[in-house]
């Protein structure tokens, strides 16, 4: 393909219905479900006005205290340190994983890339953060569609876009139970340091199967269960799941991938995986 050559785009779908939107004043709206979704600051936002997202105790724990729109202002609020040294140091630190931030960010990057080696088109970033494993595997062929709850996080991520000059970046506003995309567009999708926030780590699964191509590769970073402060919290912070391999497994399977390929360092885990081909 011709560096010149300009790839397809991926159309945004309504999250709920799942059909193709169509542009009005600064907005998307599906004509199915009659439902408009805001573009705020440049970035389309497909939380707003949702009950679900300011209501449901989808992080867990007994109370229903816990709601996503907290744990989105929770990252709204380290959305502008969440790349500094410093942080990821004390974050590194807890987790009892030597050798630094940057080593352990260039190390992930080096898995998406090495996993994504080859694939061309589109890729979804699911919880993207700052763009900060987004802006790094987009290409003049490959096109990165970035999702997450925090619209901080979404933010930051455009100004490390645009400071940075990188093309083909697409951020929007949304929940990995309910991606804004149609079935099977996805060329591949790389997740960081997220799966293990996620409530209902299969149905999240799912839904990301959904959006990929019969073979499409997934390349996932997170976390198993270790003897570290991080697992001291998350004792107490029952939404925060770390996985034991052969449970990750299982739920690979359950939720239509193949070809579980786990990478072990301390307890940081990156692992890629295939969406079946018998999945459409
Ligand atoms: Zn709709």
């Amino acid at each position: 393909m011709s560096e010149t050559t300009p790839i397809k785009q991926t159309s945004f779908a309504c999250p709920k219905c799942k059909h193709l939107l169509r542009s009005v004043d600064n907005a998307l709206y599906c004509s199915e479900c009659n439902r408009t979704y805001p573009i705020t600051g440049g970035i389309l936002d497909f939380l707003s006005g949702d009950s679900q997202a300011s209501l449901a105790p989808v992080f867990g724990g007994t109370s229903g205290i816990t709601t996503l729109e907290r744990m989105a202002k929770r990252m709204d609020f380290v959305a502008p340190i969440y790349e500094s040294r410093l942080f990821g140091s004390v974050l590194l630190k807890l987790s009892g994983i030597g050798g630094g931030c940057s080593r352990l960010t260039s190390r992930i990057a080096r898995f998406h890339s090495k996993t994504l080696e080859g694939i061309t088109g589109s890729v979804l970033d699911v919880a993207c953060g700052p763009a900060t494993y987004g802006r790094r595997i987009a290409s003049p062929s490959r096109n990165v569609y970035g999702i997450d709850i925090s619209m901080g996080m979404l933010r930051q991520g455009k100004v490390h876009v645009e400071r940075d000059n990188v093309l083909g970046v697409h951020l929007a506003r949304a929940r990995v139970e309910e991606l804004p995309f149609e079935n099977a567009v996805f060329d591949g999708v790389i997740c960081s340091g997220s799966l293990h926030l996620f409530p209902d780590t299969v149905l999240s699964l799912r839904e990301i199967a959904r959006t990929m191509k019969p073979g499409a590769s997934l390349s996932v970073q997170t976390f198993i269960a270790g003897k570290t402060m991080i697992n001291r919290f998350v004792q107490i912070h029952s939404w925060v799941h770390t996985f034991e391999l052969v449970e990750l497994q299982q739920y690979l399977t359950e939720a239509g991938f193949e070809e579980f390929r786990p990478e072990l360092d301390g307890i940081v885990l990156t692992f890629s995986a295939r969406k079946a081909m018998s999945r459409t």
